[in-house]
């Protein structure tokens, strides 16, 4: 695939893992992970395979997110199991909760709605926090100020293989602003004025929008209809300073006004892909296909020499990419 590292580019990101931490270069990088205390158990799950496969030598700070605050033993489980460094936030209510200006009224009607069609989290007011907090918020709180990329981290998710050189370099180095493992389509019920609201935003702001964008992964007809493709968020390594950037911030705050988070239950996923694909030039969106990973219900395991170069773990025969509920066939054919 065109932006994947070449062997002797792996070869010296391998060497510059095994160097010591003072000599070697780093990016402004750290994990983030947003989660409620109830999540520390399958946290933990996913935060020991990251230190096993990657951060025991690459030593990023973690950064913990919450609307409450943490306690003390999520904070003394989650530090005993790095020695990086780990710093533990609590999230602005107004980087929260839903805001006054929204119609309750019209907000609830539309929850019962989801109930009655059975749309998974169609009830839950907190989940439509986090995704809206995820779209538009978590790179504006202060514990993130300092860094220029991040990498999430969700709870009770797996990584299958050794991560030899430094995904974050790679990002800075190729001018990246996105990296994602697995794509798919999403439940339309969930979002069905997101890509309305889009066009609207799209012609009133033709500046914002690249012609070299990766429009074609998102539309199959140059942008009239949504083929409803996203990269799966709950991974993500991207470029905190492109969500913080003017373009994606007057598509959010465009998207945030119609209220779309609340009267439906646009998912952070569809937001940030949308956003980066439309946005963004395409060459600057990485699949980081020699990441093996898995969330339930898809994983994506590195097939052929990356399967090996990572010792991974994962069996290669269940791999999501090119089934037919997978969009990175459309991501690899647009190049
Ligand atoms: P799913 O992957 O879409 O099924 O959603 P998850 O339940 O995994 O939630 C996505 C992320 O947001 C995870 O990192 C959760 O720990 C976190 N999360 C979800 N709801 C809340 C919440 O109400 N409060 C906090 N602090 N974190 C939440
Ligand atoms: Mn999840």
């Amino acid at each position: 695939t065109p932006g994947q590292p070449s062997a002797e580019d792996l070869r010296a990101m391998a060497k510059v893992g095994s160097k010591k931490l003072s000599e070697r270069r780093r990016a402004k990088a750290t994990f983030v992970v947003l989660a409620r205390n109830s999540d520390l158990g399958e946290l933990l799950f996913s935060m020991k395979q990251m230190e096993d496969r990657f951060n025991n030598w690459a030593q990023y700070d973690w950064v913990f997110l919450n609307d409450d605050d943490f306690t003390d033993e999520f904070k003394r489980y989650t530090q005993a199991l790095t020695s990086a460094t780990c710093k533990y936030g609590k999230i602005p209510a107004e980087h929260w909760h839903q805001p006054d200006w929204i119609d309750e009224d019209k907000a609830r009607k539309s929850r019962e709605e989801m109930i009655r069609k059975k749309i998974i989290y169609g009830h839950s007011v907190p989940y439509r926090n986090m995704c809206r907090f995820n779209s538009g918020f978590f790179f504006k709180h202060p514990l993130l100020a300092e860094y220029d990329y991040y990498w999430r981290v969700e709870p009770n998710v797996r990584f299958f293989c050794d991560i030899n050189y430094d995904p974050f370099l790679l990002m800075q180095d190729q001018n990246k602003v996105y990296g994602f493992t697995l794509s798919l389509y999403e439940y339309i019920d969930t979002i069905p004025t997101l890509w309305d609201a889009t066009k609207e935003f799209a012609a009133a702001h033709p500046e914002y929008i690249p012609k070299d964008n990766a429009m074609q992964f998102i539309s199959d007809d140059g942008g009239d209809t949504y083929n409803k493709c996203h990269f799966w968020s709950n991974f993500e390594i991207g470029d905190l300073n492109f969500w913080r950037g003017e373009a994606y911030e007057a598509y959010f705050d465009f998207l945030d006004k119609k209220g779309g988070f609340y009267y439906e239950r646009w998912g952070d996923a569809p937001v940030h892909s949308i956003g980066v694909a439309l946005l963004a030039p395409k060459e600057q969106i990485h699949w980081f296909d020699d990441i093996g990973y898995k969330h339930e219900p898809f994983q994506h395991c590195p097939q052929g020499d990356a399967h090996a170069r990572g010792k991974c773990w994962c069996d290669p025969s269940d791999n999501f990419d090119f089934e037919w509920y997978s969009c990175t066939k459309r991501f690899v054919d647009m190049f």
